[in-house]
């Protein structure tokens, strides 16, 4: 995932403005938002969410300590490919038609081919209004953030970036066998989405293409399954997890976000806080650009991000069990009537 450029900070632009005028009428403007916030958050709490999954958190937890036992995971690479196996076969254990989604890239520094694939773990395939919860689980191939220059060049581990959203998802898989949700659930590991050596090298490659190949088997077949709803999660396993609104899921799918953070209210989460926060680039973009209303779930404030320091040590599994007992829960959400029958 990466910073969005083009980003802007408002927020910072606001507060700025609001030390210019008296400071007694940015008191009443701050208690006006204040009640707002307040307001907006009471009323989604007051809406009961359905009972959350009994997520373990440390189970959760030692699937992260374990992909990260693989040692780095780039796209390509065989470490990469020992990890979707491992996951391939706890989904089948855990009931879900798998299949592999695979396709070639070219290298970004001499134009190679890559092997790379999505693999798709489906429980109740046959329903045709599905939801997709995806995470990436290459890892980028350099801790080129690292505080040391002589570090950059060192393995990248990615506990949180990559493990923590692949890890959260073995865990979800344990439920979803007789979970009480109204859709089709795809568990979907992305690749490629980080296969990134400099600026200008091209992100997002698995999601891209998974939005592509959807897109055409939905117009050769507009009766195959159709996505209702698509949940990215990238880098949940932060020990000091908080989780805000990302800007560009409240412009792409406000619904989505108004649901999920509605249920996380309600369930009274530590985790997910009712703000907004950095604009990110991730995978969910090509997801939304594919028709499928995508959000991303993600806690960017992580000083570790792309540091050699991401390791197990820095998560925590009850961050992730957090995020797991909201998605549980706002799988069982009851799904509205169709249309026609209100007539
Ligand atoms: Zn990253």
């Amino acid at each position: 995932m990466e910073r969005d450029r083009a980003e802007t900070k408002p927020g910072r632009m606001y507060w700025g403005a609001i030390s210019l005028v008296p400071i007694g009428l940015g008191v009443v403007i701050g208690l006006i938002f204040l009640v707002m916030n307040n307001y907006q958050y009471s009323q989604a709490a007051a809406k009961p969410a359905p009972k959350p999954a009994p997520i373990d958190g440390e189970r959760a937890y030692g699937y992260l300590k374990t992909i990260c036992a693989i040692g780095p995971r780039i796209a390509g690479s065989a470490a990469n490919t020992r990890q979707r196996e491992l996951v391939k076969a706890h989904f089948e254990k855990c009931g879900a038609t798998v299949r592999d989604e695979a396709f070639t890239a070219s290298h970004p520094r001499d134009g190679t081919p890559v092997p790379m694939v999505n693999l798709v773990g489906s429980w109740n395939p046959d329903r045709s209004e599905r939801v997709l919860i995806a995470a990436h689980y290459d890892t980028r191939p350099y801790p080129d953030q690292d505080p040391n220059p002589a570090k950059r060049r060192d393995p990248f581990i990615g506990a949180n970036d990559g493990a923590s959203g692949t890890a959260l998802l073995m865990e979800l898989a344990n439920h979803l066998k007789d979970w009480p949700t109204p859709w089709g659930v795809d568990l979907v590991l992305l690749d490629g989405e980080e296969l990134v050596y400099q600026d200008g090298d091209e992100y997002f490659l698995g999601s891209k293409e998974f939005g592509r190949a959807y897109k055409e088997r939905r117009a050769r077949d507009p009766q195959s399954p159709r996505y209702v709803a698509g949940i990215v999660l990238d880098m949940i396993g932060d020990r000091n997890l908080q989780i805000a609104r990302e800007p560009n899921s409240v412009e792409l799918a406000p619904a989505l976000v108004r649901d999920v953070w509605g249920v996380a209210a309600s369930l009274r989460s530590r985790v997910f806080v009712n703000d907004f926060g950095r604009r990110v680039l991730d995978d969910h973009l090509p997801l939304n650009e594919a028709g499928i209303p995508t959000i991303d779930i993600i806690d960017f404030d992580y000083p570790r991000w792309h540091t050699t320091g991401d390791v197990p040590e820095a998560c925590s599994g009850a961050s992730l069990a957090q995020v797991g007992r909201v998605l549980t829960s706002w799988l069982a959400v009851p799904k509205p009537a169709p249309r026609t029958r209100r007539r």
